[in-house]
């Protein structure tokens, strides 16, 4: 990365992301376009993992950042976001816990680093069969952010990487130049925890990321959605059913 690359990374112009959309009516809950609001598909998940985002701070920035839409399933998740010079000093708590198996999330096929420390899903087994909550770290942002954040953090350096090794094309529709292969933020927390066992929370993360998908993409094509896709269905189905529960344990 060049001097010039790195300064337009440390300092980008905020004007880019006011072009487009400036004049959109925003929703002041989920950030979403108005005309196609993402709140009424939200839903919570339990899982035995946990999520925690170290997040490049111009993705904060980015209305089709998909890191977010974890945290609004899986309440435990935390977010920090990176700072080259001063880590979180609630990250390095966390990290130091015993009671968590952090994981790295990485492709295994980089020069970065040595590549014993590179582990698989037994290792994620194993961390739960020990009683510690296994923790996928994933570093939100570019793919030239994330690399940097890997490089340049030293706490994560004794942490094992975990590779997502998946078949999955990525169905994410907002960021045209992602390469099919490169899952987003979302869809790479989903795979995780669904090949680790957490079957439900996988899926109720996926079909909120398809809700947020297709709203999205459709309010930039100026299209009102009216008919809910078999995902939104799933979702309001779900709420419902989380509605009638705690009904029925009023009762
Ligand atoms: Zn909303």
């Amino acid at each position: 990365m060049s001097e010039a690359d790195t300064a337009r990374e440390e300092n980008p112009p905020r004007r880019e992301f006011k072009a487009r959309g400036s004049f959109v009516v925003r929703c002041e809950g989920c950030n979403l376009p108005a005309l196609n609001c993402l709140c009424p598909y939200r839903v919570s998940a339990q899982s035995h993992a946990r999520v925690w985002l170290i997040t490049h701070r111009m993705e904060h920035y980015k209305p089709t950042n998909t890191g977010r839409l974890i945290g609004d399933v899986l309440d435990d998740t935390r977010v920090f976001t990176w700072h080259r010079t001063e880590p979180d000093a609630e990250l390095l708590a966390l990290l130091a816990d015993p009671g968590y198996a952090p994981f790295v999330v990485f492709p295994d096929d980089q020069p970065d680093y040595d590549h014993g420390r590179v582990a698989g899903n037994d290792a994620v087994g194993k961390a739960m069969a020990d009683g510690r909550t296994p923790v996928y770290i994933l570093l939100d942002g570019t793919w030239r952010q994330a690399r940097r954040i890997f490089r340049k953090s030293p706490y994560l350096d004794s942490l094992p990487v975990l590779p997502l090794r998946t078949a999955r094309r990525s169905r994410y529709r907002l960021r045209k130049s992602a390469a099919a292969e490169q899952l987003s933020t979302a869809e790479v927390a989903a795979e995780l925890l669904r090949q680790n066992g957490d079957i439900d929370a996988a899926n109720v993360l996926d079909d909120y990321f398809d809700a947020f998908n297709d709203s999205y993409a459709e309010s930039r094509g100026h299209r009102k959605i009216h008919t809910p896709s078999p995902a939104m269905k799933r979702l309001l189905e779900r709420q419902h059913q989380v509605e009638n529960d705690s009904e029925n344990a009023v009762l």
